[in-house]
C-alpha cells in the first residue's frame, strides 16, 4: 500500500496520537530515519499494549514488566505491527521521544531532527514480509516530503546509542530494506 502524508500525518495510517511529543527546535531541518524495535510485554507481539504504552495508559497489573516501564514518557513517531500494519503516534513534522541519549554524526539529541519507527519485535528475532513491505513504503513517502533523509541518514538505534540500544538487532536485513526501497522508487 502507497502511503502519503497530509499534514504531518501519513493518509491511511491507524492514528493514535501520542502526548508524547513536543516542538521541534525552530529551524532544525528533520534529516535523519531512526529504525526501532519494540514488543510487550518483550517477545509477545499483537495486542494493544505498544499503543497503551505510548499514551502513557499501560496497564501496570497486565504483566510483571510493565511496572518496570509504565512511568516512561515515550513515543515513537511510527509502529509497523508484524502483520505490516502501520500506526502513527505523533506527526513527522513533531518531535516524538523515541531516542533518548543519541548521537548521530558529532550531533546530539537525535529526537530534534528525526523521525522514529519501531518494528513490532525483539532485538534477537527477525521480521516479517510484511513489515518489510510496509517498511519501505512509509519510507518512501518519508523520503518524498523529507529529500534530507538520503540512506546514509537512515540508521538503527542501536548505532546512535551504541553500549545502550540493541535494536532493531542482527535480526534486522538492512540490505533486503534497502532493496524494498530500489523497488518502492523504481
Ligand atoms: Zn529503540
Amino acid at each position: 500500500m502507497k502511503y502519503q502524508l497530509d499534514s504531518g500525518w501519513l493518509a491511511g495510517a491507524r492514528r493514535v496520537p501520542s502526548p508524547h511529543c513536543n516542538d521541534r527546535p525552530e529551524g532544525c531541518p528533520v534529516d535523519l530515519l531512526v529504525v526501532h524495535c519494540i514488543s510487550l510485554p518483550p517477545g509477545e507481539y499483537g495486542g494493544a499494549h505498544i499503543d497503551a504504552f505510548f499514551l502513557g495508559q499501560l496497564d501496570i497489573d497486565a504483566h510483571p514488566y510493565f511496572a518496570e516501564i509504565a512511568a516512561l514518557r515515550v513515543s515513537a513517531h511510527i509502529l509497523i505491527d508484524r502483520n505490516g500494519v502501520v500506526t502513527q503516534y505523533v506527526p513527522l513534522d513533531r518531535r516524538a521521544w523515541h531516542a533518548g541519549q543519541s548521537e548521530f554524526n558529532g550531533r546530539c539529541n537525535c529526537n530534534d531532527f528525526s523521525i522514529g519507527i519501531e518494528l513490532e519485535g525483539l532485538d534477537t528475532d527477525s521480521y516479517t514480509d510484511a513489515q518489510y513491505a510496509a517498511l519501505a513504503e512509509v519510507t518512501a513517502a518519508i523520503q518524498a516530503e523529507y529529500p534530507r533523509i538520503t540512506r546514509d541518514n537512515i540508521t538503527g538505534h542501536s548505532d546512535i546509542a551504541p553500549g545502550r540500544k540493541l535494536d532493531p538487532g542482527p535480526g534486522f536485513d538492512w540490505q533486503r530494506y534497502y532493496r524494498g526501497l530500489d523497488q518502492v522508487c523504481e
